[in-house]
């Protein structure tokens, strides 16, 4: 906890861009004004608060946002943060306007930067979830996760009808560099007959063998769902049923950036509001160096060294599930 009462709050969305930061950047503003605190808009994440991009926002400022993709507070990846020298930049533009609280919408790596910045200067940190990997300890749900999962289902479907139509095999590559859960909820909730993800061991011989055991049960319409994470590409794994199945007509489609973009679903953004607002009133109560998470409904809130060392866990469950469905 921090003795000193937040005045000036900055919030700003840092790392990679994720639908429904907008939604969280307008419940922190509102909130803050609601309890009578200036709110700043720090531009483009830790690049903005090192080169002084810094404007004070009111409610009308984050009018007509809720509903849209991307983030209007811009997103960047700083390499100056990393530094000591950029982050007394940082904190130097920060302490010229009296700013004492921070708001940082992000991923992993954005919290290990607030961390580092809230223990080093007197500033208390409070993290929100905002990434469309899902891939953060402490929460069940991350700002963005639910519309680019469902964007991922809506491109499926449309591929599922065209490998219909031609009794095709598809290998459609999702998003999550160092998690499954696109490929895992798309995957399942398209019918695919394989996910492939970075959590579990690609064993290309029992590929082989289940797509081998479905063309005899003449399942013709074959869907693969992999993560661009996997040790394993898309391009790869059709290069291997090619050869192995030549008679497969196999194609492949990597969705890539659409599954970031778009307006975020109303699930999205209600957890986006809910986070917005208990990120203010956490520094509000004095706390400092945490993430505001939604554990089994509740808001929950986990220290930003807890949430960004443990991931949350794809339990065996689920691939006993994909195994059966697919049958
Ligand atoms: P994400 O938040 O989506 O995981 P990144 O991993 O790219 O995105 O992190 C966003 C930014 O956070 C980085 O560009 C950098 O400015 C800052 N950051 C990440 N890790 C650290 C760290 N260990 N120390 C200081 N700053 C960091």
């Amino acid at each position: 906890m921090c003795a000193k009462q937040v005045t000036k709050i900055g919030v700003l969305t840092s790392g990679g861009d994720a639908p429904g930061m907008n939604a969280a950047v307008r419940a922190v503003v509102r909130t803050g004004i609601y309890h009578g605190l200036e709110v700043f808009g720090i531009y483009r994440g830790y690049s903005g608060m090192i080169d002084d991009d810094i404007v004070q926002m009111n409610s009308r400022s984050v009018a007509n946002i809720i509903q849209r993709g991307g983030t209007i507070l811009k997103t960047a990846r700083s390499k100056d943060f990393f530094e000591i020298e950029g982050r007394e930049k940082a904190y130097k533009n920060l302490a010229k306007r009296g700013i004492n609280g921070l708001v940082i919408i992000g991923g992993d790596g954005s919290f290990r930067g607030a961390q580092k910045f809230s223990h080093e200067f007197d500033i208390p940190c409070i993290g929100i979830p905002g990434t469309i990997d899902k891939d953060i300890a402490g929460t069940d749900f991350t700002i963005g996760f639910d519309t680019a999962v469902n964007t991922a289902v809506e491109a499926i479907d449309k591929i599922r009808d065209t490998a219909d139509a031609h009794d095709r095999l598809f290998i459609v590559e999702v998003m999550g560099r160092d998690a499954g859960y696109i490929a895992l909820h798309s995957g399942i909730a398209t019918g695919a007959e394989n996910i492939l993800i970075p959590e579990a061991k690609t064993n290309i011989e029992e590929l082989v063998n289940s797509l081998t055991e479905k063309e005899k049960r003449q399942k013709l319409v074959n869907l693969i769902v992999v993560a661009e994470g996997d040790e394993f590409g898309a391009n790869e794994i059709a290069e291997v049923i090619r050869v192995r199945l030549p008679q497969t007509d196999t194609r492949v489609c990597i969705l890539g950036h659409i599954q970031r973009g778009g307006s975020p679903t109303c699930l999205d953004r209600l957890i986006a509001s809910r986070m917005g607002y208990h990120s203010v009133e956490c520094l509000l109560e004095g706390r400092n160096n945490v993430m505001v998470g939604i554990l089994n409904n509740k808001v929950h809130y986990t220290p930003l060294d807890k949430a960004v060392k443990a991931k949350q866990k794809i339990t065996d469950d689920w691939f006993k599930i994909v195994k059966i469905l697919a049958s």
